[in-house]
């Protein structure tokens, strides 16, 4: 039996048990999925109440910020976060799911232990298991993120729940100031890089360090360094360098044209 691919790019499929694919659930990584962690206000309609009232925008956000706030100071606990991810889908496989992905699998294992089996904000047990999900930048619905998506229910790709930018910062600007990094982890940032895909923390830590820089002024640093006494010894002996080398070349080159007209 064929893997399904809805399974592998986003942990979950609308035809769960039923599904003819292989849901393959992974038995270790570096992401976990909490199955219907966050209750939001508006649980069938978006902005309206059980009763079919209205929503103050603001409360629904703050209902859900709140929560945000609770679950990454539980969740950091057991490691460096790379990512949290709330759900903002409303299909019946997908509503209120949380991901979070640890910059290592022993992190994910360490909050699973933790976490599988104990009550929530709302004394229902939580629910955690491993993700095979490790790229939210194919999981995630870009129409969504421009308010594009027509799909609504239907759509199969997560509708990542935004938190205000102030809040992302608060949160994950802790991440800034540690300096070890494995190389494979430069590697996949990289890589991200490249595609656009910045995790929540490495795009406040790439703000923050732009930030640094204008603050600083960057023109002023590069002229400083540019005429330090240290600079200048450098770049004659590069200039000097590259002389005998475009030298060494012209020489060669005169000594054939030589040998050929003789
Ligand atoms: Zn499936
Ligand atoms: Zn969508």
């Amino acid at each position: 039996m064929a893997d399904c691919p809805m399974y592998l790019t986003t942990g979950v499929c609308r035809r769960g048990k039923h599904c003819t694919q292989n849901h393959n659930r992974p038995t270790i990584s570096p992401t976990l999925l909490f199955s219907k962690m966050y209750q939001r206000l508006d649980k069938s309609t978006p902005g309206i109440d059980a009763e079919g009232n209205p929503i103050d925008p603001n409360q629904i956000q703050e209902h859900f910020e709140d929560f945000y706030k609770d679950i990454f100071k539980k969740l950091s606990k057991y490691g460096e976060i790379r990512c949290l991810h709330v759900c903002d889908n409303l299909a019946y496989h997908m509503a209120g799911n949380v991901y979070v992905q640890f910059c290592d699998e022993k992190q994910a294992k360490a909050a699973f232990k933790g976490l599988q089996g104990m009550l929530d904000n709302n004394g229902r047990p939580i629910r955690v298991h491993y993700s095979p999900v490790t790229n939210f930048y194919q999981a995630t619905c870009g129409l969504f993120e421009k308010h594009r998506c027509e799909r609504g229910f239907k759509c199969d790709l997560l509708h990542v729940k935004k938190i205000r930018h102030t809040l992302m910062r608060k949160l994950y600007s802790r991440y800034n100031q540690s300096r070890s990094r494995s190389p494979s982890f430069r590697r996949d940032r990289e890589r991200s890089h490249e595609r656009g895909d910045l995790r929540d923390r490495d795009r406040v830590r790439h703000e923050m360090r732009y930030e640094r820089m204008s603050r600083r002024s960057r023109y002023r640093r590069s002229r400083s360094r540019s005429r330090s006494p240290s600079y200048r010894r450098y770049s004659r002996e590069r200039s000097h360098e590259r002389g005998v080398q475009r030298s060494s070349i012209e020489r060669d080159r005169d000594r054939e044209r030589h040998e050929r007209r003789s």
